[in-house]
């Protein structure tokens, strides 16, 4: 093949091979892995294709063609001199990563087209982002449950003792003569309101319980395995090894899916961010499950991080605890309450080596 626009010139002395667009550049073409055609960069003509390009996109009769069938292509674009794109070839209702780069040949401008299939990549990448989004959207859920149930504890009593003290006040009014009646009739109001706020949290809490867990038999390799593959980046980012000993043969646990992953994802996040000023080589997570002696599921997330102080230690598991800028101090609460409701227990420990060890535990399914 000769020189391509952003090839190095050559030295004056050097000869310049004599090329033609075949035989050697069809050998070429056939050797490289993806689906390539080159096309004549003045009328857009298919000059040379390997049987990947016909096996994929068939024989346009040029480039006008060719890009026609993709959704989001224009031919104009690809005549910058090497652009990537990602385009969904409608007739075969794929996506491709679509590579062109301009050269010159015996003085005419030609087009490298070359394909790379994605359409796998896609699904997997959506996939992913669904999962993900389902997960937040679940997690949000649960941060509004819980923050309604830890509202709806705290004010319930308040509003409970407004509404007795109320009721008290007005039946000493009814004993005192000669009492303006708009002052009774004020305390009714104030009673009927409180009232009204106790039914209000209630309703609050019922909304957000709406849905109903649904408790199956999960592998707890097959919990630990979908909830990594979501960290694989955050873990990437902070430059996190994450080592995972979950064999494959534990008996599975009897949960709600997406509320055990919630847990596995908050703890391991958390795990993750506690390393976050730790030396890059201390940067490691450990996720382990075993069968415990009372024959549960134990479930182990260790990391090497910050640690905590017996204070924070203290709090963990309140709800609103945080010392991050950004946090809400919703998550440990929200985990305790997913744990304990899979009859389950979920607590801290130090890690012997620095650091912190959540353990949560959950009834093997056989049980
Ligand atoms: P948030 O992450 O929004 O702060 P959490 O309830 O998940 O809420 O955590 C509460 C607090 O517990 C965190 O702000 C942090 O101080 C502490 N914490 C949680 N996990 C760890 C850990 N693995 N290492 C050190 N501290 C942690």
């Amino acid at each position: 093949m000769v020189a391509r626009s952003n090839a190095r010139p050559k030295p004056a002395t050097a000869r310049r091979p004599r090329a033609s667009i075949a035989p050697d550049t069809g050998a070429l073409l056939e050797a490289l892995p993806l689906a390539c055609a080159i096309f004549s960069g003045s009328d857009g003509r298919l000059l040379a294709a390997n049987a990947l390009f016909g096996e994929a996109f068939g024989m346009p009769a040029g480039l006008e063609e060719l890009v026609s069938r993709f959704d989001s292509l224009q031919a104009g674009e690809c005549n910058s001199p090497v652009a990537r794109r990602e385009a969904f070839h409608a007739p075969t209702r794929r996506w491709h990563e679509i590579g062109t780069s301009a050269f010159e040949h015996e003085g005419e401008r030609c087009l490298l087209f070359s394909a790379a299939d994605i359409t796998e990549r896609q699904a997997a990448l959506s996939a992913h982002k669904s999962q993900h989004e389902k997960l937040l959207f679940t997690s949000r859920t649960m941060s509004v449950g819980e923050m309604a149930t830890t509202l709806a504890h705290e004010l319930n009593q308040p509003l409970a003792a407004i509404v007795n003290y109320l009721g008290v006040g007005l039946r000493l009014l009814g004993r005192v003569e000669a009492v303006d009646p708009r002052v009774a009739d004020a305390l009714q109001h104030a009673r009927g309101q409180a009232e009204h706020a106790g039914q209000v949290i209630t309703r609050l809490r019922e909304f957000v319980r709406a849905r109903e867990p649904r408790r199956e038999s999960h592998l707890p390799a097959e919990l630990v395995a979908t909830v990594l593959r979501l960290l694989a980046l955050e873990a990437e980012k902070h430059r996190v090894r994450v080592d995972v000993d979950v064999p494959a043969d534990l008996p599975g646990v009897w949960v709600d899916r997406i509320m055990i992953e919630q847990v596995l994802l908050n703890l391991a996040k958390n795990g993750i961010e506690a390393m976050r000023e730790a030396p890059p080589r201390q940067r490691r997570l450990d996720v382990r499950a075993l069968r415990n002696l009372d024959d549960n599921i134990e479930f182990r997330i260790s990391d090497h991080g910050c640690g905590l102080s017996d204070s924070e230690a203290s709090q963990l598991f309140t709800p609103f605890f945080t010392t991050k800028q950004d946090g809400m101090g919703m998550g440990l609460a929200i985990c305790r309450s997913i744990v304990e409701y899979h009859e389950g227990r979920l607590y801290f420990e130090r890690n012997p080596g620095g650091g912190s060890v959540f353990v949560f535990t959950l009834p093997s399914a056989r049980q």
